[in-house]
C-alpha cells in the first residue's frame, strides 16, 4: 500500500453532501480529498429529473446538476479519488482513512456516505426506478397528479408518505404484508379515514412490470394465496433505508435507525469526525438538505482546525 498522503480533511462520499462540503473546504484553502467508491453524484443519479432543488424553476437533469457540483468542488481545489473507505482509525493525532487502494491521513473527516433505500428485490424494480418506481414521496409525488399509485409498507414513514401522496393522486393502494399496521395510531386513523386510500392487507408485491414505464404490478394476498395484476402509474416503496455506516460501526455513535448521531455543528461522538447528508440523523433526506448539512460540516471543520492544537 502507498504511504498515506496528509490532508486537512478527508470527505467520504461524493454525493450532494460530500461535494458541497468539498467546495466549501477547498474554497477555505483546506487540503481536501473526497473519496467516492462509484460515480460522483450519489443517489440522485437514480432518478431522471429533479424539480425541487432551488434555483432551477424548470427542474434539472440530476447528471447535469451533479456534474456542476463536481466541477465547482474541483475548481476550488478539492481532489476527488475513486476509492472506498473501509475503516477509520486514529494514529498520532491524525485520523487515517483506510481505502481499498491506499490510506489517507487527515486532521478531520467528514462522513457523507448517504443511505440506500431498501428495495423489494424484484425483477424490473431497478430498471423502472425513476420510471414509475420511486422510494421518495417528497421527491416524486408531484409527478403523479390524478394518477393511480401504490405505497408498499406499514410503518410510520409509509403511512406518512401515503397521506402526503393523496394530495396529488386520484387513488392510492397501500400494500401491507400483515393484517395490521405497526405505525402510530394517529397515522393509522388518518389513513383509514382517507377516501383516496384503499388498504390491501396481507399483501405483497410479487412482480413489477412495464416496458419503458411502470404499467402494472402483481399483488399476492398471502392469506388467500391469490395473485392478481394491479394497473398502476406509480409505485412508492417505503420499507426503510440503510445508512451506509458499516465501516464506522463502533467508532461513532449511531441511532436506532442506523444514522450517525450529530450535534448542531454536524460533529459526531468522535472529535474531528463530522457527518453530513442522509447518513446523519439531523438531515431530512433531500438534496437541498444534504447540501446544507455538507456546507455546515465543512464550516465546522474549518473552525475545528483553527483550534486544532487544543483538541489533540
Ligand atoms: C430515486 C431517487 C429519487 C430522488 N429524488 C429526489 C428529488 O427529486 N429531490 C431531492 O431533493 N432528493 C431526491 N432524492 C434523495 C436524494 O438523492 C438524497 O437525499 C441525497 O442524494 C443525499 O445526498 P448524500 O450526499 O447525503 O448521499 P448520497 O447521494 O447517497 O451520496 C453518498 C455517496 O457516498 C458514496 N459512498 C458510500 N459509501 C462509501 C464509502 N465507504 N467510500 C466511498 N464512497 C462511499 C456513494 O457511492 C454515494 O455516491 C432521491 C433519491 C432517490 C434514490
Amino acid at each position: 500500500m502507498n504511504p498515506a498522503p496528509d490532508y486537512d480533511v478527508v470527505i467520504i462520499g461524493a454525493g450532494p453532501a460530500g461535494l458541497a462540503a468539498g467546495l466549501y473546504a477547498g474554497r477555505a484553502r483546506l487540503a481536501t480529498v473526497i473519496l467516492e467508491k462509484g460515480l460522483p453524484g450519489g443517489q440522485i443519479l437514480l432518478t431522471d429529473w429533479v424539480e425541487n432543488f432551488p434555483g432551477f424553476p424548470e427542474g434539472i437533469a440530476p447528471l447535469e446538476l451533479m456534474e456542476n457540483f463536481k466541477k465547482q468542488a474541483l475548481k476550488f481545489g478539492a481532489d476527488i479519488e475513486t476509492d472506498e473507505a473501509q475503516a477509520i482509525r486514529k494514529d498520532g493525532g491524525r485520523w487515517v482513512v483506510a481505502g481499498r487502494s491506499r490510506e489517507y491521513r487527515a486532521r478531520a473527516v467528514i462522513i457523507a456516505t448517504g443511505a440506500a433505500y431498501r428495495k423489494l428485490g424484484l425483477a424490473g424494480e431497478e430498471r423502472l426506478t425513476g420510471r414509475g418506481v420511486s422510494y421518495c414521496a417528497t421527491c416524486d409525488g408531484a409527478f403523479f397528479r390524478d394518477q393511480e399509485i401504490a405505497v408498499v409498507g406499514g410503518g410510520d414513514n409509509a403511512l406518512n408518505e401515503a397521506i402526503f401522496l393523496t394530495k396529488f393522486c386520484r387513488k392510492l393502494y397501500l400494500i401491507h404484508r400483515r393484517d395490521r399496521f405497526r405505525a402510530t395510531k394517529i397515522l393509522q386513523e388518518r389513513v383509514l379515514s382517507n377516501a383516496k386510500i384503499e388498504v390491501l392487507w396481507n399483501s405483497v408485491v410479487e412482480a413489477i412490470e412495464g416496458e419503458s414505464h411502470l404499467e402494472r404490478i402483481i399483488v399476492r394476498n398471502v392469506k388467500e394465496n391469490r395473485a392478481y395484476p394491479l394497473r398502476l402509474d406509480g409505485l412508492f416503496v417505503s420499507i426503510g433505508m440503510d445508512p451506509q455506516t458499516g465501516f464506522v460501526k463502533g467508532l461513532v455513535e449511531i441511532n436506532e435507525w442506523g444514522e450517525i448521531k450529530v450535534d448542531q455543528k454536524m460533529g459526531t461522538s468522535q472529535p474531528g469526525i463530522f457527518a453530513a447528508g442522509d447518513v446523519a440523523d439531523a438531515c431530512p433526506k433531500q438534496v437541498a438538505t444534504a447540501v446544507g448539512t455538507g456546507v455546515a460540516a465543512a464550516l465546522a471543520v474549518n473552525d475545528y482546525l483553527l483550534n486544532w492544537g487544543r483538541h489533540t
